[in-house]
Order: C-alpha cells, then structure tokens, then sequence
C-alpha cells in the first residue's frame, strides 16, 4: 500500500511556510506554524521516510520528519555511532536508513531533546546578551522589551 505524507494535502504557500526555511518576516507567525507542524510530522505514516530523505538531500534548512538541520545531523550520527553504515552513494541507503529510524526511535527522540536543549541554551544566552548589552548602554539593570516579545524557541518541540 501506497502511504503519503500528512503534509501531501497542503497548499503548497502553506506547506513551504510551515516545513520550509526560517525565512518569514513575522517570527512569531511562523514560530506557530512550525509548531503545528512539527505535531502533525509526529503522527505522519511516512516520518521515518521523510526523515531518511532530508537526511540524504542534506537539505539545510527546514524540517523533515519532524526534525530541524541539527537535529537530523544528530540522528545521523547517533546511528553511526551505534554502527549503521552510511554510504550517500548506496542506491538503498534512503531505505536502510529509515528501516534504521523505525527500529531505533529513541534516537529520533533523543535528537529532538539535544536540540530542545540546545536552542533552551542559545535563547538564554542571546537574553542575557541584550540585557548586557541594555544595561551598559543604560547603566540600569533593566531587561530589553524585545526579549519578552520573541517566540519561545525552546518549546518548538
Ligand atoms: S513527516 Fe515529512 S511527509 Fe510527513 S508531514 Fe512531516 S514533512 Fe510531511
């Protein structure tokens, strides 16, 4: 049987908003959009798939199964790691390495909590950068505005 993506369905304007680059004017908008998502990647038939395949395009932007670049670097080198063999060249290596994802899904769900983590990391140093910054160029210790208006990159997932 022949499975198609959640996503197959989607205008294509919305599709590329939602899975495509970090790229629209309004972050906040399109915070919201990844996050949807993301949730619906989660219950899609063909994840492991499409995981497989953004892995072998090295597409760098994006999410594909439900993971960002980094992520899907990190899947990657976790199965290495563990001994899957990774050759871009092999005609069936798309196919290995998805089987490899459906039989190991707690290495997709360790990628995404490095990744949460990671992204927790860089908005809280970014915060603390621009109160640095904030308050030396105020002399009060006050935090900027802009800081409690950006979307909350560490819930993405
Ligand atoms: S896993 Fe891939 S095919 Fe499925 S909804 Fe997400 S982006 Fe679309």
């Amino acid at each position: 049987m022949f499975l198609k993506g959640e996503c197959a369905d989607f205008p294509g304007s919305w599709s590329d908003r939602m899975w495509g680059p970090d790229d629209l004017p309004n972050q906040r908008s399109q915070y919201d959009l990844r996050r949807a998502a993301v949730r619906i990647c989660e219950a899609c038939p063909v994840r492991a798939e499409c995981l497989a395949f953004g892995i072998m395009v090295r597409d760098q932007y994006g999410i594909y199964g439900g993971l960002p670049l980094r992520a899907r670097r990190q899947v990657l080198k976790t199965a290495q790691e563990a001994g899957f063999r990774f050759d871009p060249d092999d005609p069936t290596a798309a196919r290995r390495l998805a089987r490899y994802i459906r039989e190991n899904p707690e290495i997709v769900a360790a990628a995404r909590e490095k990744e949460c983590k990671r992204r927790k990391t860089e908005q809280r140093n970014a915060r603390q950068q621009r109160w640095r910054a904030a308050t030396r160029s105020t002399g009060k210790a006050k935090a900027p505005a802009a800081a409690t208006q950006e979307p909350m990159q560490d819930t993405l997932f």
